[in-house]
């Protein structure tokens, strides 16, 4: 299938399927640049299992450099960001040249944002490899982090094209394809109604997500996440939705330090909170519980982890980009498929933390 993402500054193509690496070469030649060298950019775990796929279907046709990082969130970092550059100068990348990401989010926000700076900016190419990077890869936010920050130091920057083949997905370890369900889940209770409901129909235990399942959950994520960018590429004010789950998640995140849990796995602690959060404010019955029966069932925690001190997560939450002058704002739920940025009191958090 293709599904076209539309922003103002461009409108891209989607390709999504099983076995689709074939049609990467016509891929490329539709995008109608002329391309003179082609990096890739993949990490160490990724690289071993689809490079050669990749490469097989274009080495005939351009000039390719393979460039690998080792993998996780730990390689998102100026130095790796450098040597990416060094790669692609000694190589003779020009303004005429293509990066592809082939990986998770990671080498996406990496491999765009050297996209983004190389020569003040070259096309690129998304190939996701997990689940989570459904969301990651479309949207044009890319960055790498800095000590004393996740993302930031980036830039917007549009891929060409995305091209999402989904049997890489059966590779992901069972963390990480819990990881990007999360995001998926997100995106319906935000905005869709119906694809939550098909969710809550179809999806029951992780191993649903799997062929045509996963590749309809995938489309939906990605066209909700996509029309949420279209209206707000910059993220001025609605695309903050997308934080759902997120202030206490990137918290969580950040107390635990990354790589303890993965960004899903804390966003849906997130989520199960905000939903609390919003039976409290509005109020309204929005059957926590069973929010919170459905999401184990896949094997999620549910409980924010005990290690934590609920003081230094508000202190967190207070960082969150959403909050305003200390106080801190949530995407609150109204009812499915509706939400709003609110501004929640501190005693509230305390409360319901506790
Ligand atoms: P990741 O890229 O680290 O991938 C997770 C792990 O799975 C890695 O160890 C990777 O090597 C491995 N892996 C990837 N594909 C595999 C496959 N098919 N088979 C086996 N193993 C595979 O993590 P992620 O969850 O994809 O992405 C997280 C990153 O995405 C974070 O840095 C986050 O900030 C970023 N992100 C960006 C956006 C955005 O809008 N730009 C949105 C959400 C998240
Ligand atoms: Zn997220």
């Amino acid at each position: 299938d293709t599904l076209n993402i539309k922003t103002h500054s461009k409108t891209y193509p989607l390709y999504i399927g099983s076995g689709i690496l074939p049609e990467l070469s016509a891929i490329l030649r539709n995008l109608n640049l002329s391309i003179t060298k082609i990096l890739i950019i993949s990490d160490d775990q990724v690289a071993p299992l689809y490079m050669d796929s990749v490469t097989t279907q274009i080495k005939s046709e351009y000039p390719i450099i393979e460039f690998i990082i080792p993998s996780g969130e730990a390689s998102k970092n100026i130095d790796w960001f450098y040597e990416c550059q060094t790669c692609a100068l000694s190589n003779g990348l020009d303004r005429s040249s293509l990066i592809i990401a082939l990986g998770g989010g990671v080498v996406g926000d990496l491999a765009g944002f050297v996209a983004a700076t190389f020569q003040r900016g070259i096309p690129f190419i998304q190939i996701p490899t997990t689940l989570l990077a459904h969301d990651s890869a479309v949207g044009g936010k890319v960055a790498i982090n800095h000590p004393l920050g996740k993302n930031m130091i980036g830039a917007f920057h549009q891929p060409e094209a995305v091209i999402f083949n989904i049997d890489f997905i059966e590779t992901l370890p069972k963390k990480e394809l819990l990881s990007g369900f999360a995001e998926v889940i997100k995106e319906a209770i935000i905005w869709d109604k119906s694809f939550y409901n098909w969710l809550r129909n179809n999806i029951t235990t992780l191993s649903d997500l799997k062929d045509e399942k996963l590749q309809y959950a995938i489309e939906q994520g990605i066209s909700i996440k996509s029309q949420i960018v279209a209206m707000d590429e910059k993220e001025n004010d609605i695309r903050a939705i997308l934080n759902f789950g997120h202030t206490l998640g990137h918290a969580i995140e950040a107390e635990l330090g990354y790589g303890e849990i993965t960004h899903g796995e804390a966003v849906l602690i997130g989520m199960l909170f905000a939903i609390k959060v919003s039976e409290e404010t509005y109020p309204r019955h929005l059957y926590y519980e069973e929010f919170k029966q459905w999401f184990s069932n896949f094997g999620y925690c549910t409980d924010l982890p005990a290690a934590l001190d609920k003081s230094r997560l508000v202190q967190r939450m207070k960082k969150d980009k959403k909050a305003n002058a200390g106080t801190i704002r949530m995407v609150l739920l109204k009812e499915i498929g509706k939400v709003e940025v609110q501004e929640v009191r501190d005693d509230l958090l305390y409360k319901l933390l506790n």
